[in-house]
């Protein structure tokens, strides 16, 4: 079987595995309790924060461990919210059409519950946002730019460093949604030019359940979770250690393979485009064509039904997807791919492939092999 829906989740890998062992087992303490054995789970839980704060160039206190790129999100959009609202400095969001549902319906929750009035930036067929769009969106109280690295569906790079830099002109905090950029772009606060980031374990190799929010220490946080004060009282509950020194681990070593994959995946999915583009004329590549993740190839395929070429696909041995893993099996059209222009009966017939960095050569000829025959059994059209 072929798996190329990693932009779904990925497998736990072994370093990562054998990185968290001990914290499940010998050394499994509470990180808040006063004795030795809390102590070794809350030096290991500190060694964790270290090593991540090393990756993205911020400071260990400045990390907030959460259950996953969901919370993340949630945190950072009402957290900072919130705080403005609290502040009488803000009730003004500024956001996209293509954001994953955790902030979209984050932002849609301050709206509904707190007044918050909202900008949508425009964005083009591409999924691109022209950052002249965001200077003339930001307003005296903007509490927030919300922005996502880059695409789950569509795999569209913002330039979020150009972003960050007229909201930060500005004096407007900027959170960017990282999830899908973790192990294919620079994550560094100060290279993304960001505030706040949201990044997920499992989309890296570590396990589902973890991911965390970096937020610049002097940024006012509202915990969205209330209780014993943990994490510096911006998420009560008491910290998974073994999935901090998990996700650690993950992302150490994926910035240490970064460069490499991320030249060696994007010329192999350039190649599995091309093959697919040839071998099905019709074939619509979605997302912009070279400011995309290395990982992510998407396409619509016009004049068939997205779930029924994924079912061909996988009887072909080739597991993929029809976009986002939370809109797979819903009969609504995706948001992300109406927002760029692709009409609903076309956005139907949307497939995402998404690889990790160990795809190979054979895998992508394997899988743009079983393409053209799955659209041709369900189109009922003959490829050449
Ligand atoms: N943000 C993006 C861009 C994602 O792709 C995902 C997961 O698909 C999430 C957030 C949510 O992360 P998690 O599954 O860890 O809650």
């Amino acid at each position: 079987m072929l798996y190329l829906d990693n932009a779904a989740t990925t497998p736990v890998r072994r370093e990562v595995l054998e990185a968290m062992w001990p914290f499940l087992t010998a050394t499994f303490g509470n990180p808040s309790s006063h004795h030795t054995v809390g102590e070794a789970a809350a030096g290991a839980l500190a060694d964790a924060r270290r090593r991540i704060a090393a990756v993205l160039g911020t400071r260990a206190g400045d990390l907030v461990f959460t259950s996953g790129g969901t919370e993340a999100d949630n945190l950072a959009v009402k957290g900072i919210a919130l705080a403005a609202l609290e502040a009488g400095t803000g009730r003004h969001l500024v956001t996209s059409p293509i954001e994953h549902e955790a902030v979209a319906e984050s932002v849609a929750y301050l709206r509904r519950f707190h007044g918050f009035e909202v900008t949508v930036l425009p964005v083009d067929g591409t999924g691109l946002i022209d950052p002249a769009e965001l200077e003339s969106a930001l307003r005296p109280d903007t509490a927030l730019v919300t922005v996502m690295t880059a695409n789950n569906e569509i795999g569209t790079v913002q330039p979020i460093r150009a972003l960050g830099a007229i909201a930060r002109s500005h004096g407007v905090p900027i959170h960017t949604d990282a999830v899908q950029a973790a192990g294919w772009l620079d994550l560094g606060l100060d290279s993304l030019g960001v505030d706040a980031l949201s990044l997920s374990g499992h989309k890296l190799g570590a396990p589902k359940g973890v991911g965390l929010l970096a937020v610049r220490g002097a940024l006012p946080l509202e915990p969205v979770l209330h209780g014993g004060g943990q994490e510096r009282g911006r998420r009560s509950g008491t910290e998974n250690v073994a999935a901090a020194v998990g996700l650690a681990t993950a992302l150490e070593l994926a910035e240490s393979e970064r460069a490499d994959a991320a030249r060696r995946v994007s010329a192999l999915r350039d190649d599995f485009i091309a093959r697919v583009q040839h071998a099905v004329p019709s074939a619509v590549l979605t997302g912009h064509p070279i400011e995309r993740l290395p990982g992510i190839a998407s396409f619509c395929f016009p004049g068939t039904s997205g779930e029924a070429v994924l079912l061909e696909l996988e009887q072909r041995g080739v597991v993929s997807s029809s976009g986002s893993a939370c809109a797979a099996g819903s009969d609504e059209p995706s948001a992300v791919l109406l927002a760029i222009g692709i009409a609903p009966e076309v956005a139907q017939t949307a497939v995402r492939f998404s690889f990790s960095s160990t795809v190979t050569e054979a895998d992508i000829a394997g899988a743009a092999a079983a393409v053209p025959l799955a659209v041709a059994a369900v189109s009922g059209l003959r490829q050449a």
